[in-house]
């Protein structure tokens, strides 16, 4: 037997769910989406546990953007919920404000302080490196030494089992350091999350009789099996190519959650433990989703190696594998009637607003190809 469709999407991630949208919906085409685990929305997908608690399968996914297109875009999906993602770190025992801004500050000199005191002693203890090439120097080059020592570096080492300074700058560079009150740990305008969750909006996104979506398939086990125009692939891209030049280095993660007969388990929604514990962090997502219940859920995060059974979750950004990456980037190149999309096709620390962004700039590649 053979089916026939237009397009046959690999992944029902961000990625494969906005080219499936708009294929479908703007140009009328029929998709197949293939995806190997047993629901839709990838690492953002979310559901209620047991106790009734909405919950973040994959971590926690934070949604935030710069872009009105994407805002705009993702608007027809869902109504928002605002949030102010707030962080706190343990160490020494205790809660310490983070990211750093000048309430951290205060606790770490011990007095009350203004934001011109605060960037007078950063000037002092900042170390200068005028272009800073990887994640140490671009934390030291702004707080210093001590600061870096306690709140970045053992975090950084458990997090990806690579020292600080052999990771791009941009990985520790995405935490923002602040010298006035401001302590969201993000900056970006828009913050907010799916009102009725990540899951309810990818329904809304792919309920188009167009889509169809195989659940619980490997794409390699059904391509046989199609007809088809073209692939979009949004799985790993060393994989796709069967490892030819050698594995990616991927880091794994492990969410151990707990169920707990409270309201709340912690002062905040997430706090980072960069120097107990073999868990990075803890994460109870009812602060964010303000859900009324008398128990709660908690989530621990542990990093782990990269192997056979485990999940890629990040791609890891460092010289040598960007240089392995480049050599996959070139063969996809090559391979004209499919399109690699999205945070593991493309080997890129990708946050959600940036794989929408990707996905529609594809659709418009591919839209301009037919015209
Ligand atoms: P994915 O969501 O990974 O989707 C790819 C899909 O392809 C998967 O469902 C996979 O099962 C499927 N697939 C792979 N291979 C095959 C195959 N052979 N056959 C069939 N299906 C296959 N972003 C933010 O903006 N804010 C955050 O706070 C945030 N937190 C994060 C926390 C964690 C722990 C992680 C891992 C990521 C986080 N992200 C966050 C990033 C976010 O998850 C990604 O940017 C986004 O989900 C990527 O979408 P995607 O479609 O590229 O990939
Ligand atoms: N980081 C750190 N200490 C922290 C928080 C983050 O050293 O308390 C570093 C770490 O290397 C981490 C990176 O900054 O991987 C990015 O942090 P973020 O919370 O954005 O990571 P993600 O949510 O993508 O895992």
């Amino acid at each position: 037997m053979s089916w026939k469709f237009d397009y046959v999407i690999v992944g029902a991630g961000f990625a494969g769910s906005v080219l499936a949208e708009r294929l479908a919906t703007q140009l009328g085409k029929r998709c197949l989406i293939v995806e190997k685990r047993n629901h839709i929305g990838g690492n953002a997908y979310d559901r209620y546990d047991p106790a009734g608690v909405l919950i973040h399968d994959y971590g926690p996914h934070y949604f935030r953007t710069n872009s009105d297109r994407i805002i705009e875009y993702l608007s027809r999906f869902t109504e928002w919920q605002p949030a102010e993602y707030k962080i706190l770190s343990w160490t020494d025992g205790k809660y310490w404000q983070f990211p750093i801004n000048l309430n951290t500050y205060e606790q770490w000199v011990g007095h009350p302080a203004t934001s011109a005191e605060m960037a007078a002693a950063l000037a002092q203890w900042r170390i200068p490196i005028p272009n800073p090439q990887n994640s140490e120097e671009v934390i030291v080059s702004q707080v210093g030494t001590a600061l870096y020592e306690k709140f970045f570096k053992n975090y950084t080492r458990k997090q990806w089992q690579h020292d600080p300074k052999d990771l791009d700058p941009s990985v520790c560079g995405r935490i923002p350091i602040r010298t006035n009150r401001d302590d969201r740990y993000l900056s970006e305008k828009f913050q907010a999350l799916p009102q009725a969750g990540y899951t309810a909006m990818f329904h809304r996104m792919l309920h188009d009789p167009l889509i169809h979506i195989l659940l619980k398939t490997d794409y390699r086990a059904v391509l046989p099996h199609l007809q088809f125009g073209h692939l979009i692939y949004t799985g790993p891209i060393d994989e796709y190519f069967d490892h030819c030049f050698g594995a990616l280095p991927y880091r794994s993660l492990r969410f151990e959650p707990e169920t707990l007969e409270c309201e709340f388990y912690q002062p905040a929604l997430q706090v980072n433990y960069p120097n107990d514990h073999a868990y990075t962090r803890i994460v109870e997502l009812k602060h964010a989703t303000r859900q009324r219940l008398p128990v709660t859920t908690i989530v621990r995060e542990y990093p782990e190696a990269y192997g056979p059974g485990k999940e890629a979750y990040y791609p890891i950004p460092a010289p040598d594998a960007q240089a392995l990456y480049r050599q996959y980037a070139e063969r996809a190149a090559t391979e004209k009637q499919v399109s690699f999309v999205g945070r593991l096709a493309t080997y890129r620390y990708y946050n959600m607003d940036q794989v929408v962004g990707m996905a529609l700039a594809e659709f418009d590649k591919l839209r301009n190809r037919q015209s």
